[in-house]
């Protein structure tokens, strides 16, 4: 691997709801977001070594296949989290780059499963924000089977 004295960037943006999924994956994906429609959370379990994975993943860790679906429950404990704001982005101003209220990003590790989900943090001062808070899933009210259902949490 190539070591390099700076940061990578690359511009433009990610619109998640034209997310291409990796073909091996689109049959689990696709059977969690339907379930999502009903408020249910569908991960993954490999039989070798008992890993739940949400969102589901074809292959684990160890090698061996997830094959049994399982439910995790909608809430969680947050595990890293960051705050959006002006101060990381060297040369650019707060009034240049912070718009509007800063947005808090979890990974989020639902009750049952063993990997981690980026969340929307809301109804929380960034201040109050911490490793091991509890949140729990804001079902939107219109649910679209899709990983957008999934961006955001608010605290229990
Ligand atoms: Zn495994």
């Amino acid at each position: 691997m190539e070591y390099k004295e700076v940061t990578t960037s690359i511009d433009g943006a990610w619109n998640f709801s034209k997310w291409e999924w990796k073909f091996e994956s689109i049959a689990l994906i696709g059977r969690t977001f339907e379930a999502m429609k009903e408020h249910k959370l569908l991960g993954n379990k490999c039989p070798d070594c008992g890993t739940v994975y949400f969102l589901p993943k074809p292959f684990c860790r160890c090698l061996g296949m997830p094959d049994e679906f399982v439910e995790v429950k909608d809430t969680g404990t947050i595990t890293t989290y960051t705050v959006t704001g002006a101060w990381g982005y060297e040369g650019i101003t707060e009034e240049e780059g912070a718009q509007g209220e800063p947005l808090i990003f979890a990974g989020v590790q639902f009750d049952g499963a063993d990997t981690k989900v980026v969340c929307v943090v809301e109804d929380v001062e960034p201040e109050k924000v911490g490793v091991g808070m509890r949140v729990k899933l804001k079902w939107p009210d219109k649910l679209e089977g899709a990983i957008t259902d999934l961006s955001r949490c608010t605290p229990l």
